[in-house]
């Protein structure tokens, strides 16, 4: 070829891909060379062992060998240019399986016919007379057998023949695809050239494993993990240490509102929290902008801390903002500082979907004046260009639920400000230092006093009875409970959904108790109105989806019955669970799995109710989900980070943060040209959350 492809070739220039394909391609934002290369197989099909048709299931796709014969073909009546073609194989056994090709391009007779020995692939159908029958399989000739042939996601628009044949016309382009670890580390670290790991995903040896090829779990899939998480690692690091050039506000006046502030609080702050409080206030201090994360188990009592920080701002005459993910936890933290901090009489205000357009008006035109105050929202104040006046301190709650750029959004809207985020994302610690490296973090580990622990258990359906007996008696007891559902409304599971199966419950096994139900599609009013009732105990049990996952506190609740509980991550159960647990009353929660669920899901439950402890919890998750779950990758579309989600094991992560740490000290601003390629990705993914902070996420 004149013209050899480069990475950033744009896919016209692909022999093969005119501009009609190119249009497909690019609706799935795939536009170059390099973005096709690393469009990966979703699965993978083998053909490496015929089976004899005597020794196949019906029903299950199966794998054929023999000669083609008695092939006719005549044109459909339908579609011009367009034929059925029928025949026969004849595997050597003399045993015969008729084929039949509707809708067939007039050139598959020919090939059809020239192929003689052939293989095929197709759901084997019982048809007339019990004979075995394949529609449309899949043939190749015996000799050109492929071995493990990939499928694309695209296939099923493109044809999957042709995607292939697409692949293989860029593959010899991927030579130029740089690797992020540099040359030095790469041997020692296990990892493959980036050419020859993208190679091997695409056109995978007959002799690779397929378990593994499917589990994600190849040499080839660490090498791509690796690489990108080692190149989003040290744009974190880099960008902490930009954070540490910018000038930031020194809030180091003597303490007079936030003194009073902790003086009223109904309880006695934990060691952790003080701890907590202390670091702050040392960060608050200092003349660059703070980048914390608060870290603590659901229960840890982030909330305080945090709200103690708003007050810190507030005697400094900043604004403070409170951002959380539901409208019920924005509502919630309201309330909280209204009762924490009502006697300091600091202004506060609250950006509800409930707000009418004049309210709202009124309420930004407040916020707009710059007076100090504090504003709770969820992403809408970001997404909204709110103008605050005079940010002093932004508070993300259960920052694992915003992506990074939202992160930077929100210090688009306060440069200098102070960023202080809540997690309860349980990470096991190696993770955290990869994936949260440009953030100084405080654990909060110390659970606050005279908290019963939570009993987990396991049920199936056919011990449901003894289920609401149990939640009846708590009621009986003066306490409530919640019922989690994982669908809102569906005809075909009314029994999972949570509008039809709370008019089924409160005429059964409820009878006779207050019934309230929550979920994401209720309007913002009812949503409030609902949970400000079972807040004051006039619901005994609230019915709802996971929409209360998050930070919902009220602590006469003592019982949480999971329905479907196989459908979640165990990292999410753990957070829905500590709902309960947060009074003095020992608190239940059980688990309910579903009849048709299978042994390894109640074993994966099994972790939670062995463990308590969060960390346990999601090493347990990061091992069968991969870190993506963990840090909502999936949700964050903006991550750049499209393969880390494989790593399974904390070795492999481990051994990343000390290749990091070591390339760091041999290279520190990555200018040898051993970090070229891995400089120019850094760079990128810094370049892009730059465009965030200077158009304050525009779009
Ligand atoms: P999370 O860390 O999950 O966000 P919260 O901040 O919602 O937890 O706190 C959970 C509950 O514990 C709240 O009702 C809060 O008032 C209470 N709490 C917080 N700190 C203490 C403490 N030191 N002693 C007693 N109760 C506390
Ligand atoms: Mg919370």
């Amino acid at each position: 070829m004149n013209h050899p492809l480069r990475l950033d070739s744009k896919l016209l220039a692909v022999p093969g891909i005119g501009p009609k394909r190119a249009q497909m391609l690019a609706a799935r934002e795939l536009l170059s060379v390099r973005d096709l290369l690393f469009y990966l197989p979703t699965r993978y099909r083998d053909w490496r062992t015929p089976q004899p048709v005597a020794r196949c299931e019906p029903g299950t796709v199966v794998t054929l060998a023999g000669r083609l014969e008695g092939l006719s073909a005549r044109p459909m009546r339908a579609a011009w240019g367009r034929r059925v073609i029928e025949g026969w194989l004849r595997e050597e056994s003399g045993q015969r399986v008729a084929v039949i090709w509707f809708n067939a391009p007039s050139y598959l007779y020919d090939a059809l016919k020239a192929y003689g020995d052939v293989m095929l692939q197709g759901r084997l159908r019982q048809g007339t007379q019990g004979r075995p029958e394949l529609h449309h399989p899949e043939v190749f000739s015996r000799q050109q057998a492929p071995g493990i042939v990939p499928e694309y996601t695209l296939g099923a628009e493109l044809g999957q023949r042709l995607m292939r044949g697409l692949i293989a016309r860029v593959l010899p382009a991927a030579v130029a695809l740089p690797a992020l670890v540099p040359a030095p580390l790469r041997a020692e670290a296990g990892l493959l050239a980036p050419a020859e790991a993208v190679r091997y995903l695409h056109q995978p040896p007959p002799q690779a494993d397929l378990d593994a090829l499917v589990a994600g779990t190849t040499p080839a899939h660490r090498t791509l993990a690796l690489d990108e998480l080692f190149a989003f690692d040290l744009a974190l690091m880099m960008e902490r240490s930009h954070a540490r050039e910018r000038s930031g506000i020194s809030f180091d006046r003597p303490a007079d509102l936030s003194a009073r502030f902790l003086k009223g609080l109904p309880f006695t702050l934990t060691g952790a929290q003080q701890q907590a409080i202390a670091q702050l206030q040392a960060d608050m201090t200092a003349p660059w902008p703070m980048n914390r994360l608060l870290l603590g188990d659901v229960g840890s009592g982030k909330t305080v801390v945090a709200l103690w920080a708003v007050v810190r701002a507030i005697e400094h005459g900043y604004q403070a903002a409170v951002m959380a993910p539901t409208e019920l936890l924005v509502e919630q933290h309201y309330q909280t500082f209204a009762r924490l901090a009502g006697p300091l009489a600091i202004q506060a205000e609250l950006l509800s979907g409930k707000l009418t357009a004049s309210g709202r008006e009124q309420v930004l035109e407040r916020i707009a004046r710059a007076e100090p105050m504090v504003i709770f929202g969820t992403q809408a104040l970001i997404q909204h260009k709110v103008k605050l006046g005079r940010l002093g301190l932004a508070v993300i709650d259960e920052q694992h639920r915003f992506g990074v750029f939202d992160r930077l959004r929100l210090r688009a809207l306060g440069p200098q400000a102070d960023l202080l985020l809540l997690s309860a994302t349980p990470i096991p610690r190696s993770l955290a230092r990869v994936m949260l490296a440009n953030l100084d973090v405080t654990p909060l580990d110390e659970r606050p006093p005279g908290r019963a622990a939570v009993k987990t258990e396991i049920a199936a359906e056919s011990q449901l009875e003894q289920v609401w007996a149990r939640l009846r008696a708590e009621v009986d007891g003066k306490h409530q409970a919640y019922c989690i559902l994982p669908l809102i409304e569906d005809e075909d599971q009314p029994e999972l959904a949570v509008e039809s199966a709370a008019q089924g419950l409160a005429q059964g096994p409820l009878a006779g108790l207050q019934v309230g139900i929550m979920h994401g599609r209720l309007g913002s009013a009812a949503k409030q109105e609902v949970m400000r009732r079972f807040r004051d105990g006039e619901l005994a049990v609230l019915i709802a989806t996971t929409v209360i996952e998050v930070g919902i506190d009220v602590p006469a609740a003592s019982m949480m019955v999971v329905f479907a509980a196989e459908r979640y991550g165990l990292a999410q159960l753990h957070q829905l669970r500590g709902r309960v647990g947060r009074g003095r009353q020992p608190s239940h929660c059980v688990l309910v799995i579903s009849d048709k669920a299978g042994n390894s899901a109640r074993a994966r439950l099994q972790v939670l109710v062995e463990q308590d402890a969060g960390a346990e919890i999601a090493q347990a998750d990061l091992q069968l989900r991969g870190p993506g779950d963990l840090f909502g990758i999936r949700q964050a579309g903006p991550l750049p980070l499209r393969f880390a989600g494989w790593l399974r094991d904390l070795k492999s992560i481990q051994t990343l943060r000390d290749l990091a740490n070591r390339w760091l000290i041999a290279d520190p601003d990555l200018r040898s040209v051993l970090s070229r390629g891995l400089r120019q990705a850094v760079e990128q993914m810094m370049a892009r959350a730059a465009d965030w902070e200077q158009f304050g996420g525009a779009g």
